[in-house]
């Protein structure tokens, strides 16, 4: 059976940088891009030529993308002619392979918001369709509030698609823009639309206002249209938009779609998926969240005992798709309610040999138990479980020892008269027989300790260097007769890698201090550095 093309087009760099907080430069807009392109997205849509100096410096140069690089703007002005619109020439001028106009097609906006008259919009539809067809680009038209309009007034709606797809645009899309579409109705509209306009020439552009954005745009696809836009992450304003992340999994694995559809993202690209989600998240200095589908850290970690020994022997028995297919991997989560077989898949994972009836698996499993029952969380730190592990297992290298650690806080005035605080940490560490005293003041008594404890670890110094902090979290666990703190920190090194380690004590300080030594004890560890 031949199967019929689906095409994805991202609007990350454009609808998706409207996010509250977001705000990419030129570079980060390129590696984006770039990134977009090494998925397979068919289209890249850049920004918005002549609106910010940002996006027409991007559109200045030819980007040499295998995608087809879309530039975004608006149809003529209503009342003007199109060789007279600023606007519309900014756009002509780009360096783009497409364009892609958004026009109202909902007859409210176009009486309320463009103030003009329903034959006045359909003609600025097709005059603009006309000039960027005559300088050789591929043309889309997003019909903004269509769902809505289509509402409102079907007529009015669908003659402003139909005026674009006979002026030869090459896709008209339906845009759900203020996102509160159930998919019942998506299904039901793109239906009626595709009666009239062939769906391979019909895409999707939905936001997530009702969380169903995902949903809206398979909808959509059953229903006939042939594209569908959406973000990285589901970047977008308000709610955001559909979700790529989500959707391109969905229709490489789940059996409904991938029989019936080809996309441009292949196998070996959906691979990248997970790892290009999360190099966006870092971009933006956000951790993933740990519950994305598909690509999280948890959409494929398991909690209990009986769960983990079944998936051990047959994982299809828990996963609806195999982990890897997405580059994410499964986990199980070593916690109190697992068992043995949670800490032997976890064992198996980091390449700790184990025999079925090892004793030493028995030790190890009740030292969890006990540790958690004081406010460690091994689930949540991966790395001081493997420390643990192969302490307990195996060996680790005792690189340098801390000898004593020292952190002041001083509140005072500073030269300008303001009051301040600043931390001050002074550390004292052995390594290779040698004493090495470092000081470092932060912006507060751990970002001190931290910064003092990694300024010189001699021999070791050159393994830390790329070793970051990127997420530390406090809490006051109230056990027994007195509260103590459990602080996790995430750590990142110069090859992407994360890892997570804990720390529990009635002081902070301390807490922190044993997830920081834990953190830089376990990068030693990777990087193979010599005792
Ligand atoms: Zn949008």
């Amino acid at each position: 059976m031949t199967r019929e093309r689906l095409y994805l087009f991202d609007t990350t760099l454009r609808d998706g940088a409207q996010t509250n907080g977001v705000d990419f430069t030129l570079n980060d807009k390129l590696a984006i891009a770039k990134m977009l392109d090494e998925l397979g997205i068919d289209y890249v849509e850049g920004g918005y030529p002549g609106a910010n100096p940002i996006d027409t410096q991007l559109f200045a140069e030819d980007r040499q993308l295998a995608a087809t690089f879309t530039a975004f703007g608006m149809t003529r002005r209503p009342g003007r002619s199109a060789s007279n619109d600023p606007g519309l020439a900014a756009l002509l001028e780009a360096r783009a392979d497409a364009i892609c106009f958004v026009a109202k097609s909902w007859d409210y906006h176009v009486r309320v918001a463009l103030e003009t008259t329903p034959e006045e919009n359909l003609n600025s539809i097709r005059e603009s369709i006309r000039a960027a067809k005559s300088r050789g680009r591929e043309v889309l038209l997003d019909c903004e509030h269509f769902f809505d309009g289509y509402k409102a007034n079907p007529q009015f709606a669908l003659a402003c698609a139909e005026a674009a797809y006979r002026e030869g645009a090459r896709w008209i899309v339906l845009c759900d823009t203020n996102g509160g579409a159930l998919p019942h109705e998506v299904e039901k509209i793109v239906g009626d639309v595709v009666k009239i306009i062939p769906g391979d020439h019909v895409g999707i552009h939905v936001h997530n206002d009702t969380e169903q954005a995902v949903a809206n745009s398979l909808a959509a696809v059953r229903a006939g249209a042939r594209q569908i836009q959406g973000t990285l992450n589901g970047l977008g304003e308000r709610c955001g938009n559909a979700n790529l992340v989500s959707i391109i999994p969905t229709l490489k694995l789940k059996a409904e779609f991938a029989h019936r559809f080809d996309i441009a993202v292949s196998d070996a690209q959906l691979k990248r998926l997970a790892h290009a989600s999360h190099t966006l998240d870092e971009m933006l200095n956000r951790a993933p969240n740990r519950h994305a589908p598909y690509v999280g850290e948890s959409a494929f970690a398991t909690k209990a005992g009986i769960h983990a020994s079944a998936i051990m022997k047959e994982p299809a028995t828990y996963e609806h798709v195999p982990p890897e297919r997405i580059g994410n991997r499964r986990k199980l989560l070593v916690s109190d309610q697992g068992g043995r077989s949670n800490v032997l898949a976890e064992l198996d994972r980091i390449g700790i040999a184990t025999e079925k009836d090892d004793e030493r698996v028995t030790r190890l499993l009740e030292e969890v138990k006990r540790r958690e029952a004081s406010g460690y969380a091994y689930e949540a730190a991966d790395a001081s479980f493997e420390l643990l592990a192969r302490r307990m297992l195996e060996k680790v290298p005792n690189y340098f020892n801390v000898e004593k650690f020292d952190v002041n806080i001083e509140q005072r005035e500073n030269a300008l008269g303001q009051r301040v605080t600043v931390s001050l940490a002074v550390v004292k560490v052995k390594v290779d027989g040698g004493h090495l005293i470092s000081a470092a003041e932060g912006n507060g008594p751990v970002n001190a300790l931290d910064l003092a404890l990694r300024k010189d670890l001699g021999k070791y110094q050159s393994y830390i260097s790329g070793l970051e902090l990127t997420d530390y979290r406090v809490r006051i666990l109230n056990g027994g007769t007195e509260a103590v703190t459990r602080v996790l920190i995430e750590s990142q090194d110069e090859t992407g890698e994360r890892w997570t380690t804990v720390g529990v004590s009635p002081n902070i300080i301390d807490a922190s201090f044993q997830a920081l030594m834990d953190s830089i004890v376990y990068k030693l560890m990777r990087s193979g550095a010599p005792t």
